[in-house]
């Protein structure tokens, strides 16, 4: 079970991340997680990314994909993995696939939680911060009693510039931008299987159960 998670920030995919590694006990595969792990096992590739991180530059796509490389080739992938933010770029995908040709562990599924941006922009700036606890409410989905007063300690609610809705905005439109031509890579290649993410938690992780059966 090869699998490639995709989705819009606000879109769930970290908590279906959680559950699908869990449910078939297959490695989580982010690209942050394998920056971090390659620089602290010092292999060559993870010193190189950390010389131009360093630097504050772009870690260049050879050394990235030579990193995911590395990891996929470890034993834990034998039964199957799941990518998260990697790719992010028609470029990587055509690398990811050359790289799975190699190691016999070609792609399942690429599993895409597709929820629409109206609704993610309702997500994504209801957030709201007590100023003085730090307690976070949101303005549908765990409103405090009374609007803009936190329910712990009284303190006024604000909402960060990060979940504004102009930023909100651009954010969602830098990611449609990345990941539409992704998503149209992968339905050429009959592998893209895109799960209504507007339902419960519960119900979307039902949905990807159902596509990839009740066990590994
Ligand atoms: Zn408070």
């Amino acid at each position: 079970m090869n699998l490639v998670l995709m989705g819009l920030p606000g879109a769930g995919k970290g908590t279906q991340a959680e559950r699908i590694v869990e449910h078939y006990s297959i490695p989580h595969i982010s690209t942050g997680d394998m920056f971090r792990a390659a620089i602290k096992d010092g292999t060559d590739l993870g010193l190189k990314a950390k010389s131009f991180m360093d630097q504050g530059e772009l870690v260049p796509d050879e050394v990235t994909v030579g990193i995911v490389k590395e990891r996929l080739a470890k034993p834990d992938c034998e039964n199957g993995f799941l990518l998260d933010g990697f790719p992010r770029t028609i470029a990587q995908a055509e690398q990811l696939e050359s790289i799975l040709q190699e190691l016999r562990r070609p792609l399942s599924h690429v599993i895409h939680i597709d929820v629409d941006k109206s609704q993610l922009m309702e997500r994504l700036t209801g957030r709201r911060i007590c100023k003085v606890c730090g307690a976070t409410y949101h303005k549908v989905f765990n409103p405090p009693e009374v609007e803009g007063i936190c329910d712990r300690c009284g303190g006024e609610l604000y909402q960060r510039a990060d979940d504004a809705e102009e930023t909100v905005k651009n954010r969602l439109e830098v990611n449609v931008k990345q990941m539409q031509p992704l998503l149209d890579f992968y339905k050429e290649r009959n592998l893209l299987d895109s799960i209504n993410g507007e339902q419960d938690i519960q119900d979307v992780f039902g949905d990807v159960q159902q596509l990839l059966g009740g066990s590994r």
